[in-house]
């Protein structure tokens, strides 16, 4: 009999009730160091107080209006994204893969009113994951995403991973975007090198094709700047973020440049709970921290910390690791073994994370982790990296 919630999930027995901080404790009482945040959703751990009284705030005053009327808290979090960043604008969705959707439409719209109706390839590539949607799993295109749920949604061009012939065959008259994402998650926290995203600005702008990023995962202060992009310093024209500027709460955006914009005017798109005041309160909140100099500062800092103790880790199980990998709070244990026997001798030892494609294990900690917490959910995957070679042997 098929259980009440659909199996699309393989769930570890693990029944969350409570979180702190960086700490999740179980339905028995055990404590679980956090270093899957939700896949980079918790960017400020759990429970986190500015976030409460935020939400419990607006709760008290006013959950839901529709698009149709000014939502102020929607204002006001369009205003801060647009003054921290590349964008002239922005659309507020409740996910990644809406995000997706949007940036997809907008991209096409843009070339059909600029009387080049026939841009509609969008550039993509291997190991890339863009949601789960109809456009997301076209976009990314892998079989074990699409399989069955054909026809997809045509017009998107898969090139491999970091092959530069491939990516310059793809294009012709037809391209009228590039998307992409400055680090991978799904596909094993594989970063773009700064001179690659660079080169595929120059590349757009030479042949006048959109640049979309999705800084879904990687975006809002995970690499240890605002927007991973940044570290290149170069833009995008259209940006797809969701995941960490909810804090938990669901709230995704799409931001654009003005000219990559314009083509949406009114009627053009639409979401009923997209930007609603609950969500965007929260956003406010997580934006009012996270953004801020300072505490980006202090990621980078713990990043650092974080990737030294991984090093250390790797240099202790040279038969299990192979490496670290990734920017920011967004690394990546490349392992010998099956990442997801790590992950479930993890559970064992009171640590949580993450796996990825490429036989990778992902730590995604809330941005906000102390040094003693990194220090003790390091020491946790030593024993539990003890635990699978004991299993192996
Ligand atoms: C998670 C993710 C998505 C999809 O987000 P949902 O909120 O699950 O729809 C899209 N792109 C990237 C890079 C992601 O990590």
């Amino acid at each position: 009999m098929i259980p009440s919630v659909l199996p699309t999930y393989n769930r570890a027995p693990l029944h969350f009730v409570k979180g702190e901080g960086s700490w999740l404790i179980e339905a028995d009482g055990r404590r679980f160091l956090d270093f899957g945040a939700g896949i980079a959703v918790n960017a400020l751990g759990h429970a986190h107080p500015a976030l409460v009284s935020a939400l419990d705030e607006q709760a008290r005053k006013l959950w839901h209006v529709s698009n149709l009327y000014e939502i102020p808290q929607q204002q006001a979090l369009a205003d801060r994204l647009v003054e921290k960043s590349f964008a002239d604008t922005v659309f507020f969705t409740n996910s990644g893969t809406e995000s997706c959707e949007l940036a997809v439409k907008m991209a096409r719209r843009y070339w059909h009113e600029s009387g080049r109706p026939d841009r509609t390839t969008i550039v993509t590539f291997g190991g890339s994951f863009h949601g789960r949607s109809s456009a997301g799993i076209a976009a990314a295109g892998s079989e074990k995403m699409t399989q069955g749920f054909g026809p997809l949604l045509p017009g998107f061009r898969h090139v491999p991973w970091g092959d530069h012939d491939a990516l310059h065959a793809a294009i012709d008259e037809t391209v009228g975007a590039i998307l992409i994402e400055p680090v991978q998650g799904e596909g094993g926290i594989r970063v773009l090198p700064d001179r690659c995203l660079r080169g595929l600005r120059a590349l757009g702008d030479e042949r006048d094709i959109l640049l979309i990023l999705d800084e879904v995962q990687c975006g809002i202060g995970r690499t240890g700047r605002l927007f991973a992009h940044e570290w290149a310093g170069v833009t995008p024209d259209i940006m797809m973020v969701a995941k960490g500027i909810g804090g938990g709460f669901p709230l995704g955006a799409v931001l654009a440049t003005e000219r990559a914009a314009a083509c949406m005017t009114a009627g053009t798109h639409g979401s009923t709970y997209g930007g609603n005041p609950l969500a965007c309160a929260v956003g406010c909140a997580v934006l009012d921290i996270v953004a801020e100099p300072d505490f980006l500062e202090d990621v980078r800092r713990r990043a650092g910390y974080l990737r030294q103790k991984l090093e250390g880790l790797v240099g202790a199980h040279p038969d299990l690791f192979e490496e670290v990998r990734g920017s920011g709070l967004m690394l990546g244990l490349k392992c010998r073994i099956a990442p997801g026997d790590l992950v479930q001798a993890g559970y064992g030892c009171g640590v949580i994370t993450v796996p990825a494609a490429d036989n990778v294990v992902r730590l995604l900690p809330a941005l906000n982790m102390t040094e003693d917490e990194i220090s003790e959910g390091v020491n946790r995957l030593d024993f539990a990296a003890d635990a699978v070679r004991d299993a192996l042997s």
